[in-house]
């Protein structure tokens, strides 16, 4: 992962050149409350430029609060991006959502302690893909055929795995794999991942809360995230990880980048807390 300084200069060198057809994002998006849960704490945005899921964390509903501030707050920058704004302009907005959960947390104390993890693909005009992520909802991208994990978790077990002390196989048995390490609460400064990607049409990208990616493996997730459209799909690993026995709220969106201008009759959709917030 490069530092947002040295990702911000060459990215600022690179600029917007020598790009094809500009692409946008056909996307849809779904959540369900899941088989245990009574309250839906994800949250989650599919538009034409930009796809995001944040998955609240907090008591009394507050992780409602934390995952619709996020989303709404990302949610602005779905429009026209230059590409050498890119970074720039994600950077921010997670600031953004960071200081207005200050700003929450400030009116209303009891707020206090709520979270919320948040990952978001962002397309440029010059098909570039900004990704940004906090704690361990994931990004995925399917290119001829081939899963990739586009985010790495911000979780005790993947910090294990990753330095060699557990398999992923323990970690997915492992009594402590949902402690996140890493999320946007208000109080702390915004510890993000940010790295930047070239989109090319077909792509097809998930991003997914851990209700989701915790119950499919890689392999169903790549054979569902190709097959029938964006909508078809989110239902289909919805339906999955539920029939898989997910006990978390199920979020997921999928995104195909498609060549040309967006189709008119596609507006864009939030799901899950946001959809009935009134902050
Ligand atoms: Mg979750």
């Amino acid at each position: 992962m490069q530092k947002l300084g040295e990702l911000l200069r060459s990215h600022r060198r690179r600029g917007d050149a020598a790009t094809g057809t500009p692409l946008w994002l056909r996307s849809a998006a779904l959540s369900d409350v899941g088989l245990v849960r009574s309250n839906n704490e994800d949250s989650a945005y599919a538009g034409q430029a930009l796809v995001a899921v944040a998955d609240g964390i907090g008591g009394h509903a507050y992780g409602e609060v934390a995952s619709s501030v996020a989303i709404t707050t990302l949610a602005a920058l779905d429009g026209e991006i230059a590409g050498e704004e890119l970074v720039y302009t994600l950077a921010n907005a997670v600031q953004a959502a960071n200081e207005r959960m200050a700003d929450r947390i400030a009116e209303q104390p009891e707020l206090q302690g709520m979270g919320t993890t948040l990952t978001a693909l962002l397309c440029s005009t010059g098909n570039r893909l900004g990704v940004v992520h906090i704690g361990d909802s994931r990004a995925y991208r399917l290119r001829d055929g081939v899963l990739r994990q586009l985010t790495t978790d911000h979780t005790l077990v993947q910090s294990l795995v990753s330095a060699g002390k557990i398999s992923a196989e323990e970690a997915a048995t492992h009594p402590r794999r949902s402690m996140i390490l890493r999320a946007l609460d208000g109080r702390r400064a915004a510890h993000f991942d940010l790295s930047v990607l070239r989109a090319v049409p077909d792509d097809r990208y998930l991003v997914c809360s851990d209700g989701v990616s915790d119950f499919l493996a890689d392999e169903e997730i790549a054979e569902r995230l190709g097959r029938g459209s964006p909508t078809e799909v989110v239902a289909s690993l919805t339906a999955s990880a539920l029939e898989a026995g997910s006990s978390d709220n199920v979020t997921c969106v999928v995104a195909e980048a498609v060549e040309g201008h967006p189709e008119s009759e596609m507006s864009p959709v939030s799901v899950g807390a946001v959809a009935n917030w009134r902050g």
